[in-house]
């Protein structure tokens, strides 16, 4: 009965919508599946990408298509809140098709005090967390459960920095007609430096299957294992007591799964703010451990920024044992995409070669069973180094 009811009330939600277009951006292998699934308007296409507009109805059955045949994650990026805001279809393609290179390398010392700070990274600490994560059955960003894991999330990110001064929890709203039940969260973690640009690592709280409204969404390594990165990850940068001269901002993303629509509104919101940030790393899928692969964590070099790549090369060749390859993911397959879309200099490891993935993603068994803690450290590791050394970390002061 209750799934019947849930049914009749999604349709009636989209009833009620039915009349609103969606705008979305798609890659180069979309438009004709667009066309497949139904009437729907190419506003405008340069440079392998295209701007399509489509019945709200349509978004559901869209979504179900990229995540089923293209097993992308991510895959499009529904800006409809930006054509509201009267920005232009040409733009927005031009934007994203050739987003204007801002990016440098970083200096990668291979400092000692860093080096600390990864030795404290925990397996077990990590690995808790992200049973708590797959425990919770479902994260959508599209119910009660989605929004239950916000809370946790945000809980944990305030209790895990209690009585640090310079540290604010704060969340951005999520402005999409379905997926709205989650807010991204954001902590901030203030640097020494404010006139610096700050450093963002992010990753996505909500989880998707086939079925929208199941309750099995485990989403154990889409993207529970980098959502888990994040917090073992703050948990260190609290015990090693460092400060940072640089701001250093740890970002939840909501709803990536319906078109990087939570991290959208959160660039925005930086923008808006005026909140500088000279980096970004997108941890999306950081625990499956390929064996057919020759590497172990593959730098993205599609969408991302070559300069930063090199310098996250770096830091993981300096502070880890991991062999580093590179790949390619294709249209926009994560958060970083909506940074890099305004020019914002991003950079993303991922777990494999994009062939050799984990294939149990957006499925209710995509679960902890098949994931490699030790090969999820590697990752935890990097992103302390990365804070450690972009972010400028200052040694606390031994106490008199
Ligand atoms: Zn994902």
């Amino acid at each position: 009965m209750k799934a019947i009811l849930i049914v009749f009330l999604a349709v009636f939600c989209l009833a009620v919508q039915a009349d609103e277009d969606r705008y979305l951006l798609l890659g180069d292998f979309l438009p004709e599946l667009a066309r497949e699934i139904g009437p729907n308007e190419l506003v405008y296409a340069e440079g392998g990408v295209s701007l399509v507009r489509v019945p709200v109805s349509q978004v559901e059955q869209f979504s179900r298509i990229v995540h089923d045949h293209y097993k992308a994650c991510g895959g499009f990026m529904d800006v409809t809140h930006e054509i509201r805001k009267g920005r232009s279809a040409a733009r927005l393609v031009w934007e994203y098709a050739d987003p204007k290179d801002s990016g440098f390398e970083f200096a990668v010392r291979g400092d000692a005090f860093v080096a600390d700070m990864v030795s404290m990274v925990s397996k077990d600490a990590y690995w808790n967390v992200l049973k708590s994560l797959e425990a919770m059955g479902s994260r959508s960003a599209t119910n009660a459960k989605g929004a239950a894991a916000q809370k946790w999330i945000q809980g944990q990110a305030t209790e895990l920095t209690s009585g640090m001064p310079n540290v604010r929890v704060w969340t951005v709203e999520t402005d999409h007609f379905f997926a709205n039940k989650q807010a991204s969260v954001v902590l901030t973690l203030e640097g020494t430096q404010p006139n610096l640009p700050a450093v963002v690592l992010g990753a996505h709280m909500d989880t998707i299957t086939q079925s929208f409204t199941s309750d099995k969404q485990p989403g154990a390594d889409d993207d529970g294992s980098g959502s888990a990165l994040l917090l073992e990850t703050l948990r260190v940068l609290k015990q090693s007591g460092a400060k940072f001269e640089r701001t250093v901002h740890l970002v939840w993303y909501a709803a990536e799964e319906w078109g990087l629509v939570g991290s959208q509104f959160v660039v925005d919101a930086f923008v808006d703010k005026g909140l500088a940030v000279d980096a970004v790393l997108q941890f999306d899928m950081v625990g499956y451990n390929s064996s057919a692969d020759d590497d172990n964590i593959y730098l993205l070099t599609d969408y991302t920024n070559p300069a930063l790549t090199e310098t996250l090369r770096r830091v993981i060749e300096t502070y880890t044992d991991a062999k580093v390859g590179t790949t390619e993911c294709g249209y926009a397959c994560s958060d970083h995409a909506s940074w890099h879309k305004k020019g914002f200099a991003a950079a993303v490891p991922f777990e494999a070669s994009f062939s050799n993935m984990n294939g149990r993603l957006h499925t209710q068994n995509d679960k902890t069973d098949v994931l490699d803690v030790d090969h999820a450290i590697r990752f935890v590791k990097s992103a302390v180094a990365f804070v450690g050394e972009v972010g400028r970390v200052l040694p606390p002061q031994p106490k008199h």
